[in-house]
């Protein structure tokens, strides 16, 4: 983890076992300590949200809030009720003595619950220098944030099936100036590709396909 610190030593039984430490987790982790469990966060240290450059939609902060900050705030929070934060990656969980042992990287763990948190992947296009591009904010992976930001902005959507095209459609709400870079149009289906011609949406047929996992 970037800036978290071990505030106990690791104890071999936990009453719960967090597997990631983004903002569900740490979340999670921040409760379950309040509620005076023994509360043990292992991460591997790649969360989505660190690739946030500022976030607009998070309550509480209209000036917007960076990624990692929200990270750092997550972690600090955490910690002041007693969950220790680690580094280190889950490998395998089984159940065992009414609970789970799970192996990690540093060491076997016992542990009563088990509290999954482990984000999702990505799927992107081959792009160089993407992941720069990703927190510069030149490249959005989320309309539901950060349509608002790019009102009557020139935007791409770049996608392969019927979804891409639908988040164009939504992103029209938006701006007037949407293109959607798809490598497949036909598999669009007619009614959604009549809603997007009424609203002026182009469709290139220019993108490559997305690698199969998040690997900027
Ligand atoms: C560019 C960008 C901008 C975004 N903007 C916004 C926004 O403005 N507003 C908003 O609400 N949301 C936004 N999001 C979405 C937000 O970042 C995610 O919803 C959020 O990060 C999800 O949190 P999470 O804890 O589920 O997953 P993550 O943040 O991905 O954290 C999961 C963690 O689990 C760890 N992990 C996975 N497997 C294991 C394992 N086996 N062992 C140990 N650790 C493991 C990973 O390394 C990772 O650190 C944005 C996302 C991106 C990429």
């Amino acid at each position: 983890m970037h800036d978290s610190h071990v505030s106990r030593p690791v104890a071999e039984t936990e009453d719960v076992l967090i597997v990631g430490g983004g903002p569900a987790g740490l979340t999670a982790a921040q409760y379950l300590a309040r509620f005076r469990h023994r509360v043990l966060v292992i991460d591997a240290g790649d969360p989505r949200a660190a690739l946030i450059p500022t976030s607009h939609n998070c309550p509480g902060f209209p000036e917007g809030i960076s990624g990692a900050d929200i990270l750092h705030r997550l972690r600090r929070h955490a910690t002041l009720y007693g969950a220790t934060l680690v580094g280190g990656q889950v490998y395998s969980l089984a159940p065992a003595y009414g609970g789970f042992v799970t192996e990690t990287s540093i060491g076997a763990i016992r542990t009563r619950k088990v509290f999954l948190a482990t984000g999702i992947t990505d799927t992107t296009p081959v792009i160089p220098g993407l992941r720069a591009a990703i927190t510069a904010g030149v490249v959005r992976l989320c309309p539901v944030c950060d349509g608002y930001e790019v009102i009557d902005r020139k935007i791409a959507v770049v996608g392969q099936d019927e979804r891409a095209l639908q988040e164009a459609i939504f992103l029209s709400r938006f701006t007037p100036l949407v293109t959607l870079l798809a490598t497949d149009a036909s598999a669009f289906s007619p009614s959604t590709r009549r809603a997007a011609s009424g609203r002026g949406i182009l469709s290139t047929g220019s993108a490559r396909p997305p690698t199969p996992a998040r690997r900027f």
